[in-house]
């Protein structure tokens, strides 16, 4: 599971342990992204940062994993390089991509698209506020595997990355948005609020 988790966020691990129960998963690696290009208008949090509240956020899960590969790469991240190099990590894994019904809607931007479909199937899992539906895709998708991406409706948490922010920068509560270590972490460490280290909320 790729995302920028700026911070991770309940929706991320509900979303994650719907997917791996719903295909039987032996675990799930959740990416943090290196530079998001797709992401322009506001700076990001350190990648550092990021990584650490994703660690934070799924270490009492024996099956949930954090990957640095995007981070260690170094440039902007496209998915095709993330399934490129989890495949050179688990060579014998049949790896599954799970996305949101919002970034999947906007699947046929991203770089080197049909290729993807051939790295890994892909998961869309619904998210409130947002409309899962693969009908511009079925059109490129046809004639491939049918399991090469399938949409699940998973618990609706309304819950994302840009409203936590928001709710750090104001001085209102994170609690039971992300989790406890998280909102530790994110006050530890200044960020959202002007002049922290994760520049100003957007
Ligand atoms: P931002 O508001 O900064 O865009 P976000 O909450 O969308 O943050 P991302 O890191 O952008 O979080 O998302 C990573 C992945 O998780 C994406 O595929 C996104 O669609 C999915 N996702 C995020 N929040 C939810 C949610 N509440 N329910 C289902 N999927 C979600
Ligand atoms: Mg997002």
């Amino acid at each position: 599971m790729g995302g920028t988790f700026d911070p991770i966020h309940h929706g991320h691990l509900v979303a994650a342990s719907e997917v791996a129960n719903r295909f039987d998963l032996d675990e799930v690696v959740f990416v943090p992204t290196g530079e998001p290009w797709q992401k322009t208008g506001r700076q990001v949090s350190p990648a550092e940062d990021r990584y650490l509240m994703t660690v934070i956020a799924t270490a009492s899960n024996p099956r949930f994993s954090v990957s640095r590969v995007d981070i260690d790469r170094g440039k902007e991240t496209y998915t095709v390089d993330t399934l490129r190099d989890l495949q050179r990590l688990h060579p014998d894994a049949d790896l599954y991509f799970i996305t949101g019904a919002d970034a999947l809607a906007s699947i046929l931007t991203w770089h080197d698209w049909s290729e993807l479909f051939e790295l890994a199937k892909f998961v869309g899992v619904s998210r409130p506020g947002y409309e899962l539906n693969i009908d511009h895709l079925e059109e490129h998708l046809r004639g491939g595997p049918a399991e090469a991406l399938t949409v699940i409706e998973i618990p609706a948490l309304a819950i994302s990355s840009s409203e936590c922010r928001r709710r750090a920068a104001e001085g209102r509560p994170v609690w039971y948005l992300v989790p406890d270590g998280v909102v530790q972490y994110i006050s530890k460490r200044h960020l959202y609020v002007p002049g922290g280290n994760g520049k100003v909320a957007g």
